[in-house]
């Protein structure tokens, strides 16, 4: 389709040329021969008739007779077949070849005889009203002594004229046909020439202008078209190359803004959204919403304080904490400066969002631990100085016997807090991530039994037979303190709520599918309560807090037992069914090298 418009585009306007100026030539050379012709006829026709002047008139001036002259008319129509008329100075008709002179009427009128009277000579190419056909005619006047005496008119068919020029001019007419056929069949080859690779060209450009980049034009054979092509071609790798590159600087901006963990939010001078990244998006609930970019804050946002935000933005940077309404957990903290343009004109807002949930959570743990410190520290604080106070006052009235029951109670509730504190110390060492506390590869079966030598006393007390299973010459990659001290946590707890009369088994096993060591506590008492399972591991927690208490337990032995394990890059379990007893279990890997 595009190559025929181009091929009529240029084709059409050279044959049409060509045409025009092959055809101005063609009409002047046919007008100049057409006169020439003509001119040449008119000398020949005006000799006929003077030469018919001679044997028509005599020598005074008078026409010969009528018969004479009738005789003379057939004989040169028939014999030479001129057709000629003989008219006197008025215009009467006195002898005619192809008509009866006297029926005729007077010839005064016609334009060939009045030239010819007035000037000696005259013409014309009109329509004959005597033969009703179109006649060239030519009439010249006759004198005498220098009167005239009457004009002698020969004629010929127009069409013979007009043959006889067409025939003389037959061979250049050929000429000229066949000089255009040759020109057209040239510039039909050259439009093609410049036609097909302008049409491919086009074709590529308007791939190009439409975004197909990875286009690129042949290079045409013509030279000027070949330039071009290469021009093109050369602009189109640039163009290629730059865009390119923005997109890649777009993307990079893009993915940037989307692996934030803070959420950035632009918006322009009417504070309608111009970029938001996904971790904006999920700060302020929009979620995966499309469309969002152009929609004003204030309808996507519906939260007070993120739009007084933006409006305390318009003087100076502003800062504040969003609460998440209906939480005590989530918060953000909200910065938004003005976004400048070039020439430093403001032209939005940008607002950045920081999650500081986990700082928030951390307040309130501590505030929580804090609370329960004091709590557990209030008791036998309390008891102390109670008693402490009672001695004072009353030292002289005690019995003795008293007196050292208030000392011992002291003293008990002394080691109560000592306990307690120094198992928030050593919770404190493991919690911080530089303790320093070095994992070799060591005898598991040698820290087992420091931990069963340690509670060897409690058990007897408790009448509880301890086990123990582990595999002749395990080892296990671990600081040999910490984890005697874990197992002496559990042993002492399985001793302590396993029930009495009852028995204690520690196994060990290597674990094929995960690596590393399970090491297990088991005991047959009583169990634990599914409902209390998630919370067990916490500080301070206990199923019978008066019971625990009062059995000297401070509430942080789980707790110690899980960090253990997690220095040692591990993991700890419990699984308990009520009645039947609990298994407490620690998973300690092969390398004991904590994750992260
Ligand atoms: P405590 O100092 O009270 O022993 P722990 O952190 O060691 O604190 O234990 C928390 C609570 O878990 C205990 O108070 C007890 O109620 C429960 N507990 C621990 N071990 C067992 C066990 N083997 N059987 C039943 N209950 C247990």
């Amino acid at each position: 389709m595009i190559r025929r418009s181009l091929f009529l585009q240029i084709f059409g306007p050279q044959v049409l040329i060509l045409l025009l100026s092959l055809g101005a030539v063609a009409i002047y050379a046919w007008y100049t021969g057409w006169v020439v012709r003509r001119d040449e006829r008119l000398q020949i026709m005006y000799a006929q008739a003077e030469l018919v002047a001679q044997a028509v008139f005599n020598e005074d001036g008078s026409p010969k007779p009528a018969d004479e002259l009738d005789r003379f008319c057939r004989k040169m129509r028939v014999e030479e077949g001129l057709r000629f008329t003989v008219l006197d100075p008025g215009g009467r008709v006195i002898a005619e070849t192809d008509a009866i002179a006297a029926e005729l009427p007077s010839h005064a009128d016609r334009p060939e005889i009045q030239d010819a009277l007035r000037q000696g000579r005259g013409y014309c190419d009109r329509h004959s009203s005597t033969l009703h056909r179109n006649l060239f005619y030519a009439a010249r006047s006759i004198s005498r002594h220098g009167q005239v005496v009457g004009v002698v008119r020969v004629a010929m068919p127009s069409d013979q004229l007009f043959h006889e020029l067409a025939h003389a001019n037959f061979g250049a007419f050929l000429l000229v046909a066949l000089t255009c056929v040759v020109a057209a069949l040239l510039s039909y080859a050259l439009a093609l020439r410049v036609v097909r690779p302008v049409a491919a060209m086009r074709v590529s450009v308007a791939r190009i202008g439409v975004g197909d980049f990875d286009t690129r034009l042949a290079i045409p054979s013509l030279p000027p078209l070949a330039e071009l092509a290469r021009s093109i071609n050369q602009t189109t790798d640039r163009l290629q190359g730059e865009i390119r590159a923005l997109a890649e600087e777009r993307s990079l901006r893009e993915r940037i803004l989307a692996s934030m963990t803070e959420g950035v939010l632009a918006l322009d001078a009417q504070n309608r959204v111009a970029a938001i990244n996904n971790a904006a998006r999920s700060q302020l609930g929009i979620g995966d919403r499309p469309l969002v970019v152009g929609l004003p804050i204030f309808e996507l946002v519906r939260r007070a304080d993120l739009l007084a935000l933006v409006d305390a933005a318009a003087d100076q940077t502003a800062e504040r904490e969003l609460a998440e309404p209906g939480t005590s957990d989530t918060a953000l903290w909200a910065r938004a400066s003005a976004l400048r343009g070039s020439g430093d004109v403001r032209i939005g807002t940008l607002v950045v969002l920081s999650d500081i949930s986990h700082v928030r959570r951390l307040e309130r743990v501590r505030q929580e631990f804090v609370a329960n410190v004091s709590h557990e520290l209030r008791t036998p604080i309390t008891s102390i100085i109670g008693f402490a106070e009672t001695l004072l006052e009353g030292k002289a009235s005690l019995e003795p016997a008293t007196t050292e029951r208030f000392l011992g109670i002291i003293r008990r509730q002394a080691g109560h807090v000592q306990s307690i504190v120094t198992d928030l110390l050593l919770l404190s060492r493991l919690e911080d991530q530089n303790n320093g506390f070095e994992k070799e590869l060591t005898p598991l079966a040698g820290i087992v039994g420091n931990a069963i030598e340690v509670c060897q006393t409690h058990a007897q007390t408790r009448q509880v037979e301890v086990r123990v299973a582990i595999p002749a010459g395990m080892r296990v990659c671990a600081h040999a303190g910490l984890l005697e001290q874990a197992l002496v946590n559990l042993i002492g707890n399985a001793i302590q709520y396993g029930g009495s009369g009852g028995k204690v088994e520690i196994s060990a096993e290597a674990i094929p599918n995960q690596g590393g060591t399970r090491i297990s506590v088991r005991d047959f008492g009583p169990g634990i309560a599914l409902s209390h399972i998630d919370r067990l591991f916490e500080r301070f927690y206990r199923i019978d807090k008066g019971r625990s208490r009062e059995l000297g337990g401070t509430g942080l032995g789980l707790s110690i037992v899980k960090h253990i394990a997690q220095v040692h890059g591990g993991t700890v379990a419990v699984a308990s069914e009520e009645g039947k007893g609990s298994v407490f279990s620690i998973w300690l890997p092969a390398d004991g090298k904590a994750e992260g």
